[in-house]
């Protein structure tokens, strides 16, 4: 078999497209491959799929196909321009690339199934592509899924932000809290990432939103609140992430701590940093011992730790006033502390008392999306709910 003809069988192509040449390119282990067209091929307009005039063709272009063993592959062909009575000139459609990719259809498929099997950065490398080039195939496959979703209301929703590439990069999540289905993903997370979920939003949508869990994030703050009708009253600053601040103070207090006892020649914090970081039904068995002594010591770290723990119960109540009580004993007790990382994050919680009391309301929490807790999970799951999976 000639080199024409496999590449023809492998790439199943539809009259009246056909292979023109393959070149193997040792020195770079490349190969591309030449498609060309019938010259008396007609094409349709690909708004209205009349049959239109060949126009001319605009200069070849490329696209990245699936690789043979280590050679990169790549199709290259010249794309024929129609001219349309309704429409104008205009490009027509390709059977092997969606308009405006880079990348063949069967290498975009094959770079969707290596993005549920890895993060971004892992996909990226893998399928030889850059972050951004990976990041771009997930967010059109996404975007070919929500299309494909019907409109509806979405009572309680979640926003985070997720860090990727090492913290590098982040992006915005928006879940459906009830169905625990991902709804929406921005890169970044500034507040016009927020925005534009909130405007492609039918109004009976924007309407039906009841209450968002979120972090006391200022621009998904701002966003709600220019984009959803009283506000005020919906967002509930979700307990998971006030926790993490928490349990980060904790965390500060108990390095300092150990700084200043290791200069003193002691080392009683030395190797505990976990034991302070779980709550306290989590702590396994084997640390339960050596951490009860530690709390006996009457050690800074053990006060940080028993006002985070304490704060846990803010979300036990359903009554707002009973819940209002408790937070003024807890504020009094974490602001009289003497510990400045307590502190801090005590009188930040205090400055938006009224929207983490909402969650006596609503009782949501992003906890669901959080327990993921990984961004290959989460665009695992985005991909699985809009229905790129099934494809
Ligand atoms: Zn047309």
């Amino acid at each position: 078999m000639r080199d024409i003809d496999v590449f023809m069988k492998l790439l199943a192509l539809e009259r009246p497209w056909t292979v023109d040449g393959v070149n193997f390119e040792s020195n770079e282990t490349r190969i591309t491959i030449s498609l060309r067209h019938r010259t008396n091929a007609r094409f349709c307009c690909p708004d209205c799929g009349t049959i239109g005039s060949l126009y001319d063709h605009i200069p070849s272009r490329r696209w990245r196909h699936l690789d043979h063993g280590s050679w990169m592959t790549w199709l290259q062909a010249r794309v024929p321009r129609v001219s349309c009575r309704t429409h104008g000139i205009r490009q027509v459609r390709l059977p092997w690339a969606v308009p405006g990719s880079r990348f063949s259809l069967p290498f975009e498929q094959h770079a969707v199934d290596t993005l549920l099997e890895a993060d971004v950065t892992g996909a990226a490398r893998l399928l030889r592509i850059s972050w951004d080039e990976a990041w771009g195939i997930m967010e059109r496959a996404v975007e070919r899924g929500l299309q494909r979703k019907k409109r509806r209301i979405i009572p309680r929703l979640g926003v985070d932000e997720k860090a990727v590439a090492k913290g590098h990069r982040y992006f915005t999540l928006v879940s459906d809290l009830d169905r625990g289905t991902v709804e929406y993903i921005a890169d970044d997370r500034k507040k016009a990432s927020l925005d534009a979920y909130y405007a492609s939003l039918t109004p009976e949508q924007l309407e039906g939103i009841q209450a968002i869990a979120m972090d006391m994030w200022e621009p998904f703050i701002s966003s709600t609140w220019q984009n959803v009708d009283a506000a005020w009253g919906k967002i509930v600053f979700d307990r998971f992430h006030i926790m993490q601040h928490m349990t980060k103070a904790v965390d500060e207090v108990r390095k300092a701590e150990h700084r200043r006892l290791s200069e003193e020649g002691d080392g009683t914090l030395k190797g505990s940093k976990y034991l302070w970081l779980y709550s306290e039904e989590n702590l396994p068995e084997a640390y339960a011992e050596w951490f009860e002594r530690l709390k006996a010591l009457n050690l800074k770290s053990g006060r940080a730790w028993a006002i985070k723990e304490s704060l846990r119960n803010l979300w036990h109540y359903r009554r707002k006033g009973w819940a209002k009580r408790f937070w003024k004993e807890w504020y009094f007790w974490a602001t009289h502390s003497r510990l400045r990382s307590v502190i801090k994050v005590a009188r930040m919680l205090e400055s938006h008392l009224s929207n983490v009391l909402t969650y006596c309301d609503h009782q949501i929490t992003n906890a669901a999306s959080e327990g993921l807790n990984s961004k290959i999970q989460a665009v695992k799951k985005t991909l699985m709910v809009t229905g790129i999976l099934n494809t």
